[in-house]
């Protein structure tokens, strides 16, 4: 009787009948990424970096030889971008099936795992050799035909939190890719639609309490986006580390050579000097809680 007024939140009820596999009665999952890359050990903190889109190869390549150099294994490499309106900057080009291309010469020249956005799951065969993690981004977080295809690909999935969907919703999103028996779902929080941010043009407030609520009601990693959730390249710093320090366990960072003239969402991205500084930091501060950011 306790969920029959289904609201935010999870009850007893939830956790065995509405997520049974999500849920925090199984034990904590570890996705294993390859052999030195685990989500949800305990102790490490992947971070998967890189800018807003693939813009072109060279950006790419660039961005790459930062990760390396920061020991970083997992690039951003989005090619499909879902825009909130219709119509392109001058400067953005829809690099869409193209982006394959660099994604395999990435693939090719550097030591990097690809995590990549599919909004429709016709791409899914296309980009089955490139794509080492599948991310379903929020606004496709309840497209459960989408979930349900993409989780087939037995590939580890990426499930971003909706702006406006509690975690009880989150968790019924992998229920739907761990029913078709793909146990290697990744979480991830990157703000909520609030009536009151602290700046302007903030659409998004980033809910660092969902990422402890996550863990108590879930066995699934959590990882958090300061850089979707703030919208704003200054506070990526202070919420990645405040991130970190609530449990979670990864990170989503946006970053660009030349940040103000990124194609997309240019106020977002920290430029490689912010960004290197920024993994020292978490490093820094990983040592004090006995984990490791890779
Ligand atoms: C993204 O990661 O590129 C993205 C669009 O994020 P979100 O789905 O969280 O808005
Ligand atoms: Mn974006």
């Amino acid at each position: 009787m306790d969920n029959k007024f289904p609201g935010k939140d999870i009850s007893e009820e939830d956790l065995k009948s509405k997520f049974p596999l999500a849920s925090s009665i199984n034990k904590k999952k570890i996705i294993k990424i390859d052999q030195n890359l685990f989500f949800g050990d305990e102790v490490s903190v992947p971070v998967i970096a890189g800018p807003n889109g693939v813009e072109n190869k060279d950006l790419i390549f660039k961005c790459c030889e930062i990760l390396e150099k920061n020991n970083i294994k997992l690039l951003r490499g989005n090619i499909y971008k879902p825009l909130t309106f219709p119509y392109r900057s001058k400067k953005y080009f829809d690099i869409g099936d193209e982006g394959i291309k660099i994604l395999e010469s990435v693939k090719k020249n550097f030591d990097v795992k690809i995590v990549t956005e599919v909004m429709e799951h016709e791409k899914l065969e296309m980009l089955k050799d490139v794509i080492d993690i599948i991310q379903i981004g929020a606004r496709n977080m309840q497209n459960f035909p989408l979930i349900s295809k993409a989780a087939e690909q037995k590939k580890p999935l990426l499930i971003k939190r909706h702006f406006g969907c509690s975690i009880r919703d989150l968790l019924g999103a992998a229920e739907y890719a761990m029913i078709k028996n793909n146990h290697n779902v990744i979480l991830c929080e990157r703000g909520i639609s609030v009536p009151h941010t602290h700046k302007a043009s903030s659409r998004f407030l980033l809910d660092i309490q969902a990422i402890p609520a996550v863990k108590d009601n879930s066995c699934l990693p959590i990882i958090s986006d300061p850089s979707h959730a703030s919208f704003w390249h200054k506070w990526v710093e202070p919420l990645a580390l405040g991130s970190l320090a609530a449990g979670a366990e990864g990170l989503m960072i946006e970053f660009h050579p030349d940040p103000r003239n990124a194609a997309v969402d240019p106020l977002q991205a920290i430029n490689f000097e912010e960004f290197t500084l920024l993994i020292k930091k978490l490093k820094d501060m990983a040592k004090v809680l006995n984990k490791k950011i890779i």
